[in-house]
This record gives C-alpha cells, sequence and structure tokens, in this order.
C-alpha cells in the first residue's frame, strides 16, 4: 500500500536525525515554541489574536514572524481534508511552491526546514508558523477532496521534497 509511507518515512527520519546529534540539546527550544504553542491555545480560546500576543511573537520569531503573517493574511495556508477517511493535509504555499506541513511532527518540506531547522540553527521555519497560527484562527482555505485524490496531490507534494 502506497498511503502511509511518507508520514512515516519523514517522521523517521527526524528521529534518527535527533539521534545521531548530541543529545545535549532538544529539538524544540521551549521558549520559541513555548511562547507559540501558548499563543495558539488562547487565540482559540479567545477566538482572536491579541495585539500584545502579535507583540510577543513579532519579539521571539522576528523576521520569521512577519513572513508567517503574511502568508495567514494573504490565505496561503491550506487545509486539505479528504473524504470520507477525514485525512488532513496542510500546505503553505511559499515563494518556491507549495509546502506540505506535519504539524504532529513539526515537519515542514521547505528546504528552510531541511538545512535549518535540522542544522538546529532556528527551529521552525516560517511555514510551521503559518500553519499553527492559521489553525488557531481558523483562517485559511478549506479544500476538501475525495480520498482518491490523495495520492494524487502527495505525489505532486512530494515532487517538492526530493
Ligand atoms: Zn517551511
Amino acid at each position: 500500500m502506497n498511503q502511509v509511507p511518507i508520514h512515516l518515512f519523514i517522521v523517521m527520519l527526524l528521529f534518527i536525525s535527533c539521534k545521531q546529534k548530541s543529545s545535549a540539546n532538544s529539538l524544540e527550544k521551549p521558549s520559541e515554541l513555548g511562547v507559540l504553542r501558548q499563543i495558539c491555545r488562547e487565540t482559540v480560546a479567545g477566538k482572536k489574536i491579541r495585539d500584545t500576543d502579535l507583540e510577543k511573537l513579532s519579539v521571539s520569531f522576528g523576521q520569521r514572524f512577519k513572513k508567517a503573517w503574511e502568508a495567514v493574511e494573504n490565505k496561503r495556508v491550506k487545509k486539505y481534508v479528504f473524504k470520507p477517511s477525514d485525512r488532513v493535509v496542510w500546505i503553505v504555499v511559499g515563494r518556491g511552491g507549495d509546502y506540505l506541513i506535519l504539524p504532529a511532527a513539526d515537519f515542514c518540506s521547505c528546504n528552510d526546514f531541511y538545512f535549518r531547522v535540522m542544522d538546529r540553527q532556528i527551529h521552525m521555519c516560517y511555514h510551521l508558523i503559518a500553519q499553527k497560527l492559521a489553525e488557531a484562527l481558523e483562517s485559511y482555505v478549506l479544500y476538501e477532496e475525495e480520498d482518491a485524490m490523495y495520492d494524487v496531490l502527495m505525489k505532486e507534494w512530494k515532487k517538492a521534497i526530493v
């Protein structure tokens, strides 16, 4: 079957990479990710994002937040729900094309993620930040597709990864 591999493969790669590197640092920097997660929770609860939170994000993420916010505002965050399975795929449209996001694994298929996040220079690319904010604000473009389209679309999105 050709349905599970990409997710498992990516997650596997992440774990292998983590294990190979020194265990002194964890992949997630609590302050950065902590700020984002907390603000997302509060945004979901309050149904809107506060100005003070926007400032906090700007301080924590700098340019990455600016780009993420632009992506949210320009409706470049897309949620695909495949029916009837209810499988969900998130896409953020970036400068170089469509990037595949796996929120649970904090994975993005962009080069920035690959070269910098994996190398621990930064902890999240702006696409991941955009996806989390868009989901919290329910400010994304929703597409419903037939399950039959899953493999077809995945093939397109995966092209960007390899
Ligand atoms: Zn990315």
